[in-house]
């Protein structure tokens, strides 16, 4: 039995609970505890605040966990990242006042910068050689320095919106994180192969994402240019129809090409073009 450690509310807990859910893994929400079974998965689901997840993860009390990549750093425990999972973007970022001239790194020396990721500040300012005073605040760092708990901030920032909003500027993109899954670094044999599984089943349900599913009506003299515009798993699906000279063609396509391949299709004499999502590629 394998055990993987995601947020219990916040950010991440919805999608953590999403790609679970989209890789088979089945988890009553009704009955959620601190500790809950999977239905049909020799897994166990535990509940914690994601800066705790690194660490448990590291001591081996979950085997598996899902949080941001920047949880990680800043912890600094020993985890594997097995997988970027491609949710919760967001980046660590320095901050000043929007009246500030911004000067380059140097602007930090003997200033005192507010955050909740003291590790991975300190360890920019020493890249920089910069000396600053950390002022560790675990919430609402972005009014520290309205309050006067610091000149500046070192925060997470996705949108921006919250800067604006306080005034303050975003001078420096330190540290580019995204939720990630991470594993102990001794797994047994036999953990080892339900991570492996998990991992296929995550690559399975990422492909299918980015791919529809489209079948058309296609007069059958026109098949050989349709092949042209459709590279398929193997090579489309062709099914005769009823109406004489008429085929049906089902094939998958990227969904970024797919405005571009039915544009092409339409104009060889495709008709009826119906667009499916992919539940699962299994390749
Ligand atoms: P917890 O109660 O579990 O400690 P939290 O308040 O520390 O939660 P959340 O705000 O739920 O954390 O954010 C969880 C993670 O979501 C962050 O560590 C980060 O990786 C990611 N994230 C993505 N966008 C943002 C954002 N705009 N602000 C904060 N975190 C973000
Ligand atoms: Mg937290």
């Amino acid at each position: 039995m394998l055990r993987i450690a995601i947020q219990t509310k916040g950010r991440l807990n919805e999608q953590s609970i999403e790609l679970l859910r989209e890789i088979g893994i089945q988890v009553d929400e009704a009955k959620r505890k601190f500790l809950s079974k999977a239905a049909n998965f020799p897994i166990e689901v535990l509940y914690l605040r994601d800066d705790d997840i690194p660490q448990v993860v590291a001591n081996g009390t979950a085997q598996l966990g899902i949080v941001g990549l920047n949880e990680v750093a800043e912890r600094g425990f020993a985890v594997d990242i097995a997988k970027k999972l491609g949710f919760g973007g967001c980046r660590i970022s320095l901050a000043i006042p929007k009246n500030e001239q911004y000067t380059g790194p140097a602007y930090f020396n003997g200033k005192r910068i507010a955050t909740s990721y003291p590790g991975v500040l300190r360890k920019w300012l020493e890249e920089q050689g910069v000396q600053a005073e950390i002022e560790v605040i675990t919430g609402s760092v972005e009014i520290a320095p309205a309050a006067g708990i610091a000149d500046c901030i070192f925060d997470i920032v996705s949108s921006g919106g919250t800067l604006v909003s306080n005034g303050l500027v975003e001078v420096e993109k330190v540290f580019f994180s995204e939720a990630v899954l991470i594993a102990s670094p001794s797994l047994s044999a036999e953990e080892r192969a339900v991570l492996e599984e998990i991992l296929f089943r995550i690559e399975s349900a990422s492909v299918s994402r980015s791919q529809k599913y489209l079948m058309m009506n296609l007069p059958a003299a026109a098949l050989d240019e349709a092949l042209t515009i459709l590279p398929a798993l193997r090579s489309p699906t062709v099914i005769p129809l009823a109406t004489p000279d008429w085929i049906s063609l089902h094939s998958v396509v990227k969904a970024d090409e797919l405005w571009d391949k039915v544009r092409q299709l339409k104009a060889i004499g495709a008709e009826g073009i119906l667009v499916l999502n992919v539940d699962k590629i299994i390749p």
